[in-house]
């Protein structure tokens, strides 16, 4: 028996995958690497097919937050290329990056944009901006609850934060797949060829349960997109071959509008505010 990191509870049962242990008091996965896994892919590339569709996704989420907040400043942890912090930054804010790589530091100070290079597990830093974004990454670290209760303690009034959910119909079906032994979707939701594995799954029920933990309150969600036809088909044939490639991303579209239908997205965004 293993506790569950999100809730501590000690009803952790494994799923069909010997990797992956699932809570079920708060529905939360977490990927417990054991087997050697070759890199196939690298993530900090991959979300740059996606980022016209993400645009839209950005206005919706920064207009939500300027209508709140007067004067915004923002933090992005885990930046990456910079999708949030760069169309933030286009609307004249005053914007930080912080990453574990410093690949894209010059195009950041090109930009106008602050760089600090951090590893987001093993965050030590004063943070002044009052929005920060942590888009993809909470999954992909160690103690995500550590992080966001670091975050608590600081002069920051909200989070923006985007995940995988488990909630969608591709995870589901993923999830049904394995009974069938077919783990290539189910690996490539885990991202478990690639640098940056999804070390935890978070379902709504789960999120929820951290934030409330943490005190912190919902104020927002907004629903995204798993992939474009073009991505996703860019991706999968990283590793799959072509008809495999095709037929998948076809039902990858197919579950896509079926989720936008039941209201239940693939990666969701939650705009928190701190209460601590
Ligand atoms: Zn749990």
């Amino acid at each position: 028996m293993i506790s569950c990191p999100n809730c501590s509870k000690k009803d952790t049962v494994f799923a069909n995958d010997i990797e992956i242990s699932y809570c079920s008091t708060c529905q939360h996965y977490v990927y417990n690497q054991v087997k050697e896994k070759k890199i196939l892919f690298s993530h900090d590339h991959v979300g740059e097919y996606q980022q016209s569709t993400r645009e839209k996704q950005f206005k919706k989420v920064f207009d939500f937050i300027l209508d709140k907040k007067q004067n915004p400043n923002f933090l992005e942890i885990g930046a990456g290329f910079g999708g949030y912090i760069n169309y933030v930054n286009t609307l004249g804010f005053d914007c930080i990056a912080v990453d574990i790589d410093d690949h894209f530091r010059d195009s950041y100070l090109n930009a106008g944009i602050k760089f600090i290079l951090q590893d987001a597990n093993k965050l030590d830093i004063t943070i002044d901006s009052n929005v920060v974004i942590l888009s993809h990454i909470i999954e992909h670290i160690d103690n995500p609850k550590k992080l966001i209760n670091y975050l608590g303690k600081q002069n920051i009034e909200y989070l923006i934060i985007e995940v995988p959910s488990s909630n969608g119909l591709i995870f589901k079906l993923s999830k049904l797949l394995l009974r069938f032994n077919i783990f290539f979707i189910w690996d490539r939701l885990w991202q478990k060829n690639s640098n940056s594995p999804h070390l935890h799954y978070f379902s709504d029920k789960s999120i929820y349960k951290l934030f409330e933990d943490l005190n912190f309150e919902v104020i927002k969600t907004v629903n995204s997109r798993f992939a474009t036809f073009k991505g996703s088909f860019r991706r999968t044939l990283t590793t799959e071959n072509l008809i495999i490639s095709l037929i998948s991303v076809i039902a990858i579209q197919v579950l896509e509008f079926l989720n936008y239908l039941i209201k239940s997205p693939e990666n969701k965004v939650y705009i928190v505010r701190n209460l601590n």
